[in-house]
């Protein structure tokens, strides 16, 4: 099968979600790694780490308890410290699957789809919540694009895209539940599907752009991506 187009999906929110009841394994883990370096448990609403890069979202949380400017370093300890709290909390309370990822991934490569990830999370700490969630398997090598590939998730995901299409040629489709995976794959000039979670509705990512809202990620995606790919694009 003829290599057509590249897709880079999000993880949280998209692939997995925390478990039934309580915090996430990564809000946990990142809150714990805070406390360990400072002292003090920060005070950040959840919303501000929905889409946003694991360590803007670190350095959001030491200057919330006190520190200002951290340096790169100061981010980096905290980003290491959180690594370690996240494999412990992980197997506590592993993430869950939403929908179908393994039936959407395998019709995209039926349809000769490059599948790869396109995240905030730092790649070690995705492949801990995807392996978590049993997805290990899936996205084996971790190919994509993460927090440390770029300033900015349009950064990011234009990085991810070239390590798996390094000719730039291919079709680029962005998958994810924010409005800022949305805006950042229309920042690289890719296709965005959104796929609604919690406050991130339909209505919204309509509006943000996408330029298609699935409810899930299933076995119809291949199918639903050539759709797109062959209806005129407008904006
Ligand atoms: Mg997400």
């Amino acid at each position: 099968m003829q290599t057509r187009y590249v897709v880079l999906i999000d993880i949280d929110g998209t692939l997995i979600t925390g478990p039934e009841t309580g915090q996430t394994a990564g809000s946990v883990a990142i809150h714990r790694a805070t406390e360990d370096l400072t002292g003090r448990w920060p005070q950040v609403p959840l919303t501000h780490f929905a889409g946003n890069r694991d360590p803007a979202i670190a350095r959001l949380l030491l200057e919330d308890v006190g520190e200002k400017n951290p340096s790169p370093e100061r981010v980096g300890q905290l980003i290491d410290r959180y690594l370690e709290h996240l494999r412990s909390e992980a197997s506590r309370r592993p993430y869950r699957v939403l929908g179908d990822p393994a039936g959407a991934v395998a019709s995209l490569h039926a349809r000769g789809g490059l599948v790869g990830l396109g995240t905030g999370n730092i790649r070690e700490g995705g492949a801990i919540k995807l392996e978590s969630a049993g997805l290990a398997q899936l996205f084996e090598g971790m190919p994509g694009g993460f927090a440390r590939d770029g300033e900015t998730r349009a950064q990011l995901l234009r990085a991810g895209a070239r390590e798996l299409d390094p000719s730039g040629e291919l079709r680029v489709i962005i998958i994810g539940d924010t409005v800022h995976d949305i805006s950042a794959a229309l920042a690289i000039g890719a296709l965005a599907v959104g796929v609604p979670y919690r406050h991130h509705t339909r209505e919204i990512l309509l509006e943000a752009g996408a330029h298609l809202v699935v409810e899930q990620l299933d076995g119809q995606l291949g199918e639903t991506i050539d759709s797109l790919l062959s209806a005129p694009i407008s904006g």
